[in-house]
C-alpha cells in the first residue's frame, strides 16, 4: 500500500493482514478483468458470492447477524482496496452494507434482521437503496413517493432514480412519506406486483456498476415491511453517513491506483532524452498526488477511530467525503495528463477512475452540498435552504 507517512504503523497486525489479503484477492480476481467489465458496461455478478464468502458485505456489522464484525478502520481498508480496483466494486459493497444492511440492522425489527441480514452478508441476496427521485437528490425533503395505509398493508407509489444495484436487487429499501407526511423506510421484495426496475443506459461513469430507475405503482407490502425504528429524514440521512464514511476510504484507494500508474509511466517515458519523471512540471503533479494521498489516508484513519469511539460527527464525514473524493478526481486527471495520449485509452486505469470519480463526487451528496454542510457547521448559518 502506498504509505508516504508510515501510516501503516497506526494499524493493528490484524488490520494490516486484512489489507494485504484483500489486495491479493482483488489483484487476482478483479484487477485483470476490470477493463473488460467496464468497457462492456457490466457488473461482475459472480463476485457477489465471493464477497460474501470473504465477509466483505456489511463487514462492520455484528457477527450476531452473520457479519464479520470488523472495526471501522478494517472496514475502511476493505473499501480502499475495492476502490483501488474500481469505484463500481466499492459502490456495490457500500450500497449492500451501509445503505441496505445498516438500516435493517439499525432500524429493523429482529424478524427483519433475521430474515435479511445473514443472506445479504453471504451475498445470497442483493439490496438497493431508493432515496433519490427524478426531481433531484440534494434535497430529499421534497420526496414525492407516497406510502398509503390500506387495511393492514401499505401501498407504495413513486419513482426512484439513479439507484445502484436496482435491477439486480432482491430487496429495495424504499423511502416514502406516509399519510401524515412522515418519511418511513420499507423493505420491498422486488418481485412484488407493481415494482419495475429499468437499467439507466449510456452511462459514461461507473460502467462496471448497475444504476437503475425504480417505478413503484401501488406496490402492496404488509405492515411488517416497514422499518419500525425509522421515522423522519434523519433515518435515511444516517445511512448516508455510513456510506460516505466508506467513500472517504475508497477514494484513497482510487488515488493510489492512478498515482502508482502515473509514477511508473513517468519513469519509463523518455522525451527530449530524459524520462519525463525528471521534469519539474511532472514532479509537481506527482508530489501533489502523494501529498493528497497522505492527507486522505490520515483523515480516513482518524475518522475510523472516531467512529469506533462513537464520537464521529456527520459533518466530519462530509468534510472527508468531499475532500478525499475531489483529491482523487484531481489526481486521476493529472495522471491522465502525465500518460499523454495513452491516458485516453482503457489500457491504463487513469481515465476509468477519472470517469468513475465524477459519479462518486456527485453521489451521496455533491461536493458543493458537503461544502455547504461544513459551512453551516462552522458558521452556524445555513446557506443550504
Ligand atoms: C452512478 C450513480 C449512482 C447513484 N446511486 C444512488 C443510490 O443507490 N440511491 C440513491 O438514492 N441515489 C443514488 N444516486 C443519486 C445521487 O445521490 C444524486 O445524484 C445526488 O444526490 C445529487 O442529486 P441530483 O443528481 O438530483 O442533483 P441536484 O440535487 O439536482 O443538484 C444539481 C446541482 O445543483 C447543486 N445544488 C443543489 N442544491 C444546491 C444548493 N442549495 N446550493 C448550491 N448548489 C446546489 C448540486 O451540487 C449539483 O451540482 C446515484 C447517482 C449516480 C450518478
Amino acid at each position: 500500500m502506498l504509505d508516504y507517512f508510515d501510516a501503516l504503523d497506526l494499524l493493528s497486525p490484524e488490520q494490516r493482514q486484512l489489507q494485504q489479503e484483500m489486495r491479493r484477492f482483488l489483484d487476482a480476481e478483479a484487477l485483470p478483468y476490470v477493463r473488460e467489465w467496464w468497457e462492456r458496461g457490466e457488473f461482475p455478478r459472480h463476485l457477489i458470492a465471493r464477497f460474501g464468502e470473504l465477509g466483505l458485505l456489511g463487514a462492520n456489522l455484528p457477527e450476531q447477524w452473520g457479519c464479520a464484525g470488523l472495526d471501522n478502520v478494517a472496514y475502511g481498508l476493505v473499501m480502499c482496496e475495492l476502490e483501488r480496483v474500481d469505484s463500481g466494486l466499492r459502490s456495490f459493497a457500500s450500497v449492500q452494507g451501509a445503505l441496505v444492511m445498516y438500516p435493517i440492522y439499525a432500524y429493523g425489527s429482529d424478524e427483519q434482521r433475521r430474515e435479511w441480514l445473514p443472506r445479504l452478508a453471504r451475498g445470497e441476496a442483493v439490496g438497493c437503496f431508493g432515496l433519490t427521485e427524478p426531481e433531484g437528490g440534494s434535497d430529499p425533503g421534497t420526496m414525492a413517493t407516497r406510502a398509503r395505509r390500506d387495511g393492514g398493508d401499505w401501498l407504495l407509489t413513486g419513482v426512484k432514480r439513479w439507484i445502484t444495484n436496482g435491477s439486480i436487487a432482491d430487496v429495495a429499501v424504499i423511502w416514502a412519506r406516509d399519510d401524515e407526511g412522515v418519511v418511513r423506510g420499507f423493505l420491498v421484495p422486488t418481485d412484488r406486483p407493481g415494482f419495475t426496475a429499468r437499467e439507466i443506459p449510456h452511462k459514461m461513469s461507473l460502467r462496471a456498476s448497475i444504476t437503475s430507475e425504480l417505478i413503484l405503482d401501488d406496490v402492496r407490502v404488509p405492515a411488517s415491511a416497514m422499518l419500525p425504528g425509522a421515522e423522519g429524514l434523519r433515518a435515511p440521512l444516517s445511512c448516508l453517513t455510513q456510506a460516505r464514511y466508506g467513500i472517504a476510504w475508497g477514494a484513497v484507494g482510487a488515488l493510489e491506483a492512478v498515482y502508482t500508474e502515473a509514477l511508473e509511466f513517468a519513469r519509463s517515458r523518455v522525451t527530449f532524452g530524459q524520462p519525463i519523471a525528471s521534469r519539474q512540471l511532472v514532479q509537481a503533479k506527482l508530489a501533489e498526488m502523494v501529498a493528497d494521498h497522505t492527507k486522505g489516508l490520515l483523515l480516513a484513519w482518524r475518522l475510523g477511530r472516531l467512529k469506533d469511539e462513537g464520537r464521529l460527527r456527520y459533518t466530519q464525514v462530509s468534510l472527508a467525503k468531499r475532500d478525499n473524493v475531489r483529491a482523487a478526481l484531481r489526481a486521476a486527471r493529472m495522471a491522465r495528463e502525465i500518460l499523454g495520449a495513452s491516458g485516453v485509452t482503457l489500457e491504463y486505469h487513469a481515465i476509468r477512475h477519472m470517469l468513475n470519480l465524477e459519479s462518486v463526487d456527485t453521489y451521496e451528496g455533491t461536493y458543493d452540498i458537503h461544502t455547504l454542510i461544513v459551512g453551516r457547521d462552522v458558521t452556524g448559518l445555513s446557506a443550504l435552504e
